[in-house]
């Protein structure tokens, strides 16, 4: 199989990698900078939580706390708001921001946001699709079996679907905490920055999560045609 090999898939993913290892640093150096810079006000990340859940109805909408770094997440089955620990109970930038980010994907689910209702339903499809959509493509490819190789495109494209949409409701949650934030009262203006920066970083891995996943696709993509010029 003489496709350009392991040269052009690592032309192919070199941008995406780049910018997750990019991501991933402005994650990680926000985060480290806001988490010691505490609130004015002095509240947790679990107390705005609750405060941003409660002036949007959202009163059966349970705070946990949950084990792992930025492991936090809104479990919209069990209507459960997991706070990783540090967010759960420090007072600072970063977890008021992060906080109010989970409340707003709550917000998003009790609103019937479009992309989030849409993000739900593909879960089953991606967590097939992920893994064996490229088995079903390689043994496509193998077999020159053009059939298999389409249905394993098919599969995988499905998770490049889910990477996409979860751009728009990753930046629409984030843009939900700021507002709230901000015309809450509960963070002052000079406290912005912080929150937005580390609100962003966060965004910025979501988009190159979809930046890998498209840039896998395109290589599988290229590998088809690729191969079918041939014969
Ligand atoms: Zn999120």
């Amino acid at each position: 199989m003489g496709f350009g090999g392991y040269g052009l898939y690592i032309l192919i993913s070199l941008p995406a990698l780049l910018l997750g290892l990019y991501a991933q640093a402005k994650v990680q150096g926000a985060f480290n900078k806001y988490s010691r810079v505490r609130v004015i006000n002095g509240m947790t990340g679990a107390e705005v939580a609750r405060k941003v859940l409660d002036t949007n109805h959202l009163q059966d909408v349970e705070i946990e706390q949950t084990k792992g770094m930025l492991s936090d997440h809104y479990d919209p089955r069990k209507k459960v708001l997991r706070l990783s620990q540090s967010v759960y109970s420090t007072p600072s930038i970063a977890a008021v921001g992060v906080a109010a980010h989970e409340a707003g994907h709550a917000i998003q689910h009790a609103t019937k946001y479009g992309p989030l209702a849409l993000r739900s339903l593909m879960v089953p499809s991606v967590q097939l699709g992920s893994w064996l959509g490229p088995i079903v493509f390689m043994l496509g490819i193998l077999f020159a079996s053009d059939n298999l190789a389409i249905i394993g495109l098919l599969l995988f494209g499905a998770t490049a679907v889910f990477a996409i949409i979860t751009v728009p409701v990753e930046i629409d949650a984030s843009n939900r905490a700021k507002a709230i934030l901000t015309s809450s009262g509960i963070i002052y203006q000079n406290e912005f920055e912080g929150v937005k920066s580390v609100l962003d970083a966060a965004a910025l891995t979501y988009v190159a999560g979809a930046v890998q996943v498209i840039s896998t696709l395109l290589y599988y993509a290229l590998l088809f045609f690729g191969g079918r010029r041939r014969n």
